[in-house]
């Protein structure tokens, strides 16, 4: 994450706390509940026509399938749910490493099809029911929200290279599952795991790599799972770890000077573990290195860094310049390219 983003006041936060109240007070609850079957005088009369003004198929289903399995689970299981409904959510420190998630391959080993059906709530709750007027008129539209967050800041806070959709546009780009919720239980609706991000970022790359845990495969098979630190999209660490690029040359600066002819390297004191998760879920040095070997950042160089440099700028100078707003306009990666050129002896 080259950027962080702020939170906003928005409604749309508390669609959590319907979450909340469903699974901790009465789905995993449903052992201690008298009634046999789930309906939706269970819940709190405020959150019962979330429920009924929807299609059964969203929600209804999957929580009368998810309380009637409850029914039949052991109080050790039921607490270690709940525990998952808690600490799932604490994504900020789920990406400090602070904390174990509980996963669906951990509810799989309780129920496979509890966990089935859970998937199906949360999935349906994302991509169905929040779109529905019962849902937006109390908590707002998805897209709002998204631009609201975005505001006018047309650069990813990911890749800081690539472009968002802003609350100009009609259409929004991605909300990306920072913990992807194919992985992750109960998050599909917490806005501290919800990140705008480019199509780059989101769908090139990411996809539903495991945000939290590096898989090793071989042959097909997972040989390990190492738990790992992330950035936190909406960190309030302050100053935000700056992140720098190095880029070195092996030969002399060319107009067809290719990916294999430069490294690249992301420096952020102090948060070394952060930096090689975010490369592996972004792919950012391979996106660094074709951005830096692209026709723009060529005519880039050549019309207007050495156009100054003709003119009597340093190299120096003309960094200087750029450091100075090194977050506008990818101003950080055009540092290291120049840089790189400038330093190759
Ligand atoms: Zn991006």
């Amino acid at each position: 994450m080259i950027r962080p983003y702020k939170h906003i006041n928005s409604n749309f936060h508390t669609v959590q706390s319907f979450v909340n109240h469903l699974f901790l007070d009465v789905i995993f609850r449903a052992p201690y509940i008298a009634q046999a079957v789930f309906d939706t005088s269970l819940v709190l009369p405020k959150y019962k026509p979330l429920i009924d003004e929807v299609n059964d198929e969203y929600l209804l289903n999957p929580i009368t399938e998810c309380f009637t399995i409850c029914k039949t689970l052991s109080k050790k299981h039921l607490k270690v749910l709940k525990r998952g409904v808690h600490q799932n959510n604490k994504i900020r420190l789920l990406c400090n490493g602070d904390l174990i998630p509980l996963e669906y391959s951990d509810i799989d080993l309780i129920s496979e099809d509890l966990s089935q059906q859970i998937k199906i709530f949360f999935d349906k709750l994302y991509d169905k029911a929040v779109n529905k007027a019962v849902f937006y008129h109390r908590y707002g539209k998805i897209e709002d929200y998204y631009k609201n967050l975005v505001g006018k800041s047309r650069t990813c806070r990911c890749c800081g290279i690539n472009k968002v959709l802003i609350k100009y546009h009609s259409k929004r780009s991605a909300l990306d599952h920072y913990l992807p919720r194919n992985h992750f239980p109960f998050t599909s609706i917490n806005t501290n795991n919800l990140l705008p991000i480019c199509n780059t970022c989101n769908s090139t790359y990411k996809l539903a790599e495991n945000t939290i845990f590096e898989i090793i495969k071989r042959n097909n098979r997972i040989v390990s799972k190492i738990r790992k630190q992330a950035f936190f999209p909406f960190s309030r660490i302050n100053p935000y770890p700056r992140i720098d690029v190095e880029i070195t040359l092996n030969k002399a600066f060319s107009e067809d000077i290719e990916p294999n002819d430069m490294n690249v390297n992301l420096v952020s004191a102090g948060y070394e573990e952060h930096v090689e998760t975010w490369n592996r879920l972004f792919g950012i040095k391979e996106n660094y290195l074709a951005e830096c070997c692209s026709e723009e950042m060529q005519v880039y160089y050549e019309e207007q860094y050495m156009a100054d440099m003709n003119f009597g700028k340093t190299h120096d100078q003309y960094v200087a310049t750029l450091e100075a707003n090194r977050l506008y306009d990818m101003n950080f990666l055009r540092i290291a390219y120049l840089n790189g050129i400038n330093n190759y002896a």
